[in-house]
């Protein structure tokens, strides 16, 4: 819908985010809309929990491994999300962060959009993510679960190289590419190598956002302390995921609070986010079953001592600082290296 107009300096809500949802697959499969009572992160479960920024999530599965089917789905997901923003009074696509601050003055939620793994973009290439970005991408990540001609995933690291391939000449042109553009690049499901190389050489802030820490639980999807450091550095956020596989053995709200704990200890609390990966068919952790439960998080974090800004940094304030520093590197020339 139209946003009514009102100056972006207007306060609004606290900005409260949730990195990765895979929703408008579940909307497309299910033929349904973002207000359907069953989704995890539909606009019921978001509004008893509070998210009012919400990164809908384009995923072209892998099969058929074609670029032509891999386009396709992505501009099913995308008309499914334009057409809700059209459709519903309560949400906008958001573009910018002043999209997201007229939204969230409305009293409306703010949908970003952004499209898991580059194969995606496999069909239309780098020099087609320019076209994405004017119809309201926002962000891209590199890979999903198996490697592509960009970068490799952490998903299937060759024989006898656990770090797994990095990026190809392709994958670093898309890092650039999205450097000029303004578009955030996600390193969630890449490889190691493919994570650190791309946090190098991108000279805006890069996340992941739906990725918990080795250290706490060593897996494959999740970040080794070298990787939270460097995101951390850059001014990058990494969201906490929410599945069960990831966050370990016992998985509930105690134990995604250890995550953040973990990632605030290596990376500072700025780097902390939320990733939750609802509607992907995740296995949810105990208390923490929909978008509805997400304050069941908070009241952790703030049980173990977090402070209000430290939290509302988790919620939300760390991605939109991350978010505004990509858009202002824009455009700047990259450094030969
Ligand atoms: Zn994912």
């Amino acid at each position: 819908m139209a946003p009514t107009i009102v100056p972006s300096t207007t306060p609004g809500p606290d900005p409260h985010v949730d990195l990765h949802t895979d929703t408008p697959t579940q909307m497309v499969r299910k033929g349904v809309g973002l207000d359907d009572p069953d989704l995890e992160s539909g606009l019921a479960a978001m509004h008893k929990g509070g998210t009012n920024v919400v990164v809908e999530v384009l995923w072209p599965p892998k099969d058929p491994a074609t670029p032509d089917a891999w386009a396709a789905q992505v501009e099913r997901l995308f008309a499914k999300v334009e057409s809700e923003d059209k459709r519903l009074e309560a949400v906008e696509l958001a573009k910018s962060p002043a999209d997201v601050r007229r939204a969230l003055a409305a009293g409306h939620v703010a949908m970003l959009v952004s499209i898991e793994g580059a194969h995606g973009i496999d069909k239309v290439g780098v020099a087609g993510l320019a076209a994405l970005h004017d119809r309201g991408l926002s962000l891209i990540g590199l890979t999903w679960t198996f490697s592509n001609r960009f970068a490799g995933s952490s998903g299937d690291p060759p024989a006898g190289n656990p770090e797994g391939t990095g990026l190809t000449d392709a994958g670093r042109d898309l890092v650039d590419e999205a450097n000029r553009l303004g578009v955030v690049l996600d390193v969630s499901h890449a490889s190691d190598a493919a994570t650190l190389e791309t946090c190098q050489r991108s000279h805006a802030p890069i996340i992941a956002s739906h990725s918990d820490a080795d250290g706490v639980r060593v897996q494959a999807r999740n970040l080794s302390d070298e990787a939270i450091r460097c995101i951390a550095q850059k001014g990058g956020v990494i969201g906490l995921n929410f599945h069960s596989t990831f966050v370990g053995s016992g998985a509930d709200v105690a134990k995604v609070a250890d995550h953040a704990d973990y990632l605030k200890k290596i990376g500072g609390a700025g780097v902390v986010a939320l990733g939750s990966d609802f509607d992907g068919l995740i296995k949810t952790p105990e208390g923490l079953t929909d978008a509805g439960d997400i304050p069941n998080l908070w009241a952790e974090l703030k049980r173990r001592g977090w402070t209000e800004d430290e939290l509302r940094g988790v919620q939300g304030a760390n991605f939109m600082r991350t978010w505004q520093a990509v858009i202002d590197a824009a455009g700047e020339p990259h450094a030969p290296r």
